[in-house]
């Protein structure tokens, strides 16, 4: 089980999706490849994550990192049924 760094909620890792700090930067995983330190969110707290400044938190910076690159993500996934397909494409 992995919790939601927004809501707190727990859920199977396969219902969260998986982002990591790259540069200072947040990026998705969804394929969990990317070996770095990463956090546990569902899609749709993502909006809620960045105007709270969870990734910040969850991450542990000083200040809060570049959202653009996940915030483009979760807008072109098409939901997370079809995430696992995204790798086909
Ligand atoms: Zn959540």
């Amino acid at each position: 089980m992995r919790t939601c760094i927004v809501c707190r909620k727990r859920e199977n890792p396969n219902s969260l999706l998986r982002v990591i700090l790259k540069d200072g930067a947040v990026l998705a995983d969804p394929f969990k490849r990317i070996q770095s330190r990463g956090a546990s969110i569902h899609r749709t707290c993502v909006q809620m994550a960045v105007h709270r400044g969870a990734f910040r938190n969850a991450f542990k910076l000083s200040n809060s990192p570049d959202t653009t690159a996940l915030l483009a993500y979760i807008d072109e996934e098409p939901n997370e049924m079809d995430a696992k397909d995204m790798k086909l494409k």
